[in-house]
């Protein structure tokens, strides 16, 4: 395994850093006093797309990548490293940005190549902020996403999709949702089939923001389908691309992919609140209690090791081997010592933390939901124990 960090990713990370500091950490400050998600019109959305950031990693009709800098065998490796750098400043901020987020990667690996023009050919050089996204949970389903009750209905050259999705990032803002719907709620995995719905469809309404406990600067958003139909043309991959459980192993393609980032989250979260911790510490004299310094060591120890596993799950996408056992480790790991470190921060402000406005008291809140998204630590160590003894996932 090579973790090593070369001058490139040194470079990459020095920008992060910087722009963590002096961009993401006040803006996800502001959106947390405030409790509100980043405006879609607010200029620092627009800043970043003139920068020539929220763009597609698709290469484009011709081929040719734009904007993307020398191949590089470590990008998942670099991502994960970056993904934690961002968190430690402001992991809300992060996922607020615009591009084609979540369901880019389904698209890359599914989508026909007209579907790769028709969905992300805006993301190659956007005009303006523009985000997509992925909707999976409903209101009665999460973990076991297999049971979801959004249907999808062949009506002649169109499909007509029906039902409630909930807690989807950037969904009122977002060009087009990847609804995920079920041919048939009784037939489980197989009947599953994704779908672009293009905002302004007549049928897809009902955006409602939801009220969450942290991350406020990206907006989660509940909304419904009725009696929506889009073409047929927005099946994703086309009808001859599903066979059998194909439609749900896309779904979960994204998450294995994503399980990772959400675990590099949760370190830079972690590790910002050590730092806030340590820094507190200091300034009141807790340091010179051995059973402070004996807590903030352990919790210092416990995020080295996550991000290790973190970096072992990124090493072996990189060399295009299995990764769903490393990738599951590395999220309920992550999460669980990612909180640890929140609440270690907690304890040590004791009323100072009561007060709510130390950014401890809110990295307390935004690590939580580390827990819960794309499998929560439960749904990972399930997985994790069906594989141990060898039982299908
Ligand atoms: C901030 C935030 C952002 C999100 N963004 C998105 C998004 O962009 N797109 C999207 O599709 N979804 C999104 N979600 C939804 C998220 O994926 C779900 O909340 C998650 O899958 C858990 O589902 P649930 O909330 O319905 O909990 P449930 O599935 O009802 O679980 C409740 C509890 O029971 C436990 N549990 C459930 N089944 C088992 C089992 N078999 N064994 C042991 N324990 C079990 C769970 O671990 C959990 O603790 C987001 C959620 C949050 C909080």
């Amino acid at each position: 395994m090579e973790f090593r960090i070369d001058d490139d990713m040194r470079e990459k990370l020095a920008t992060v850093r910087h722009r963590g500091r002096t961009e993401a950490r006040p803006k996800g400050l502001e959106a947390d006093r405030l409790g509100r998600p980043i405006p879609v019109d607010d200029p620092y959305f627009s800043t970043l797309i003139e920068r020539g950031e929220g763009r597609t990693r698709w290469p484009g009709p011709d081929g040719k990548r734009r904007d993307t800098g020398p191949a590089s065998t470590r990008t998942t490796v670099m991502a994960l490293l970056a993904a934690e750098e961002f968190a430690y400043w402001d992991r809300g901020v992060g996922v607020a940005q615009p591009g084609p987020g979540l369901p880019e990667g389904n698209v890359l690996s599914m989508g026909t190549e007209e579907q790769k023009e028709r969905f992300l050919s805006r993301f190659l050089e956007p005009d303006r902020p523009r985000w997509a996204c992925f909707g999976m949970t409903e209101p009665g389903c999460g973990s076991d996403a297999a049971a979801i009750q959004t249907t999808a209905r062949k009506d002649g050259d169109g499909w007509i999709l029906n039902g409630a999705k909930c807690f989807i990032g950037s969904a009122s803002r977002a060009d087009w949702i990847l609804v995920q719907a079920t041919l048939d709620p009784s037939r489980g995995r197989e009947a599953h089939r994704a779908f672009f719905v293009e905002q302004g469809t007549p049928g897809l309404g009902g955006f409602k923001i939801e009220k969450k406990m942290g991350l406020k600067a990206y907006e989660s958003t509940s909304f419904t389908l009725q009696d929506c139909r889009v073409p047929a043309a927005n099946l994703l991959g086309g009808e001859e691309r599903y066979q059998q459980r194909a439609g749900f192993k896309t779904a979960m393609r994204t998450f294995n992919a994503g399980r990772p980032v959400i675990a590099a989250n949760a370190v830079g979260i972690g590790r910002a609140a050590l730092d806030e911790a340590l820094a507190f510490a200091r300034e009141n004299g807790l340091e010179k209690s051995e059973r402070v310094r004996d807590r903030l060591e352990r919790a210092t120890r416990r995020l080295k090791l996550a991000r290790l596993q973190c970096l072992k799950a990124g090493w072996l996408a990189d060399a295009q081997k299995p990764n769903i056992l490393e990738a599951s480790m590395s999220k309920a790991l992550a999460a669980e010592v990612g909180q640890e470190a929140t609440q270690l921060g907690m304890e040590l402000l004791g009323t100072v933390g009561g007060r709510g406005d130390h950014l401890i008291e809110k990295l307390y809140r935004d690590v939580k939901a580390m827990d819960i998204v794309e499998g929560t630590g439960q749904i990972q160590r399930v997985i994790m124990a069906r594989h141990l003894v060898q039982l299908p996932r």
